[in-house]
């Protein structure tokens, strides 16, 4: 079993910390918030004043924070980086979902300090994170993989080495542009058979047994009361935020830019889902885009 140093308890750190310290790992935690480390801590895990404390003595460094620049000022900020505490040969785990110039910076810094490091976005959302079933993509070298996988394992279910570093944030936003575009073509095609007098779950039978089959129309239906237990049917509450679909579709724009990539579906996508988040719908489940094309 492992020392392990977990920084940022959120909405998903909090759950994967937990499924650690159920792995029988040690598991040291740190966040902002109090509330959040005490979560953590009733179930077993230990605490120290900061995170700097935390790091000292560990094996592994996780984090799972917001954004790029918060990654940036917690590893590598010049007072109060982890950088300067982490003992050379420790391996830091990165599961954030940030931009991949960030992951490579942070990589960079590290490796010259010979400190281990991977950037592992994962897919599955808050109840991935809780049932312990999440898909990581890596980014690191094979050995750095190799290092990370069994520490994963008690995280999630599907463990995926995706290239060097920064690969794991690439095949994170792509995977989540097409799902975006699945999400509005679904919306649009279900919204088309509604207005022209059918029922959603004969219509929905009908293309999810024929081509027009995918992820978002055959288990995550977006038209309410076609599926039990998806946010559709619970006034879109639960599941993946609008306003994260839009931040994941904002870092798709900078990869598609800055490898002067065509992505215009991706692009409409993104306007879609800003404008969606504008008019009030940011903390509902991305799936609410169907209401986007409602005639009525
Ligand atoms: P969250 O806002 O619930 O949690 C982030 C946590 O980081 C907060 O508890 C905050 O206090 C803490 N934090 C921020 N700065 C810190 C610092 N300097 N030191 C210590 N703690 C700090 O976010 P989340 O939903 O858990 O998402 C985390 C990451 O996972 C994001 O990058 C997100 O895009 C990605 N993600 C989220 C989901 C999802 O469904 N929520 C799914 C896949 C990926």
């Amino acid at each position: 079993m492992a020392n392990i140093a977990f920084i940022g308890l959120g909405n998903m750190g909090g759950p994967m910390a937990i499924n650690l310290v159920k792995a029988g790992h040690e598991v040291c935690v740190f966040d902002l918030s109090a509330e959040a480390v005490a979560h953590v801590v009733e179930v077993g895990a230990s605490t120290k004043t900061s995170a700097i404390a935390c790091v000292q003595g560990a094996q592994f460094v996780i984090s799972m924070l917001p954004a790029g620049k918060h990654v940036d000022a917690v590893y590598l900020s010049e007072s109060n980086g982890l950088i300067n505490h982490i003992e050379p040969g420790t391996l830091v785990i990165d599961s954030s979902t940030i931009d991949a110039a960030t992951s490579c910076k942070v990589a960079k810094a590290l490796a010259e300090k010979n400190i281990n490091f991977v950037d592992a976005p994962v897919s599955g959302g808050v109840g991935g994170a809780v049932a312990g079933t999440l898909s990581f993509m890596v980014g690191g070298s094979s050995k750095e993989f190799s290092q990370a996988e069994p520490i994963l394992e008690a995280m999630g279910k599907n463990i995926f080495h995706a290239g060097e570093h920064g690969a794991g944030q690439i095949a994170k936003v792509c995977n989540n542009m097409l799902l975006s575009v699945l999400m509005l073509g679904t919306s649009e095609a279900l919204q088309l058979g509604l207005a022209n007098g059918l029922d959603p779950k004969v219509l929905s039978n009908i293309m999810s047994k024929s081509s027009g089959s995918n992820w978002t129309l055959d288990v995550y239906n977006p038209c309410p009361d076609v599926m039990e237990n998806v946010p559709a049917s619970n006034d879109y509450q639960g599941g993946f935020m609008v306003d994260l679909m839009a931040k994941d579709l904002g870092l798709a724009m900078e990869t598609s830019l800055a490898s002067q990539s065509s992505t215009p579906m991706g692009a409409l996508a993104r306007s879609l889902y800003a404008m969606h988040a504008a008019s009030g719908n940011g903390s509902k489940d991305f799936s609410s885009i169907f209401n986007l094309f409602n005639k009525s």
